[in-house]
C-alpha cells in the first residue's frame, strides 16, 4: 500500500506527548508517501530544520498535497494557511491521504492526473457525468 492510514486523533496525541518532534516525523513519513506515489520531487526533510528553507520545503510539501492529492490548483493559499496555522496540517493532510489509502481507484485517478472512461478509455473530465466521447453515462464518479 502507498498510503498509510493513520488516526488523526493519534497523531495530535503523539505530537502532545513528543513536544512536536513526531509533527516533523510525520511531515517527512507523509512527504516521502507523496514522493514515492507521485513522482514527485519535496525536497529532503533536513530543509526542515534550517530557517528560509523551511518554507520552501513548507511549499513544495502544499505543492504537491494540493495539486497531486487534492487534485486542485490552489496552492497558494493552503501554503499560507499551513504556514500560519500549522496545527490544522494533520487533520488536512492526512484526511486526504486516508482517503487514498482507502480508494485505490481515486488513487489511481490521481496518479494519472485525470479520469479514463470505462467504455472508451477516452481522458474525460473528473467530474463528467457523461463521456463526452461515447456518451456513456456514469452512475457514480470518483
Ligand atoms: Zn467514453
Amino acid at each position: 500500500m502507498t498510503f498509510e492510514k493513520r488516526s488523526i486523533g493519534m497523531i495530535y496525541v503523539y505530537c502532545i506527548i513528543t513536544l512536536g518532534i513526531y509533527f516533523i516525523y510525520w511531515e517527512i513519513k507523509t512527504k516521502n508517501e507523496m514522493n514515492k506515489a507521485f513522482n514527485a520531487n519535496i525536497p529532503t526533510g533536513w530543509l526542515l530544520i534550517i530557517p528560509i528553507a523551511n518554507i520552501y520545503w513548507l511549499y513544495k510539501y502544499t505543492e504537491c498535497f494540493v495539486t497531486k492529492v487534492k487534485g486542485d490548483d490552489d496552492t497558494a493559499l493552503w501554503f499560507i494557511l499551513f504556514w500560519l496555522v500549522g496545527i490544522i496540517m494533520p487533520w488536512i493532510v492526512q484526511t486526504e491521504l486516508n482517503n487514498l489509502a482507502d480508494n485505490p481507484q481515486l488513487l489511481q485517478n490521481r496518479q494519472h492526473g485525470a479520469r479514463y472512461c470505462p467504455n472508451c478509455g477516452k481522458k474525460i473530465p473528473f467530474d463528467a457525468e457523461i463521456c463526452p466521447y461515447c456518451a456513456k453515462k456514469f452512475e457514480t464518479y470518483l
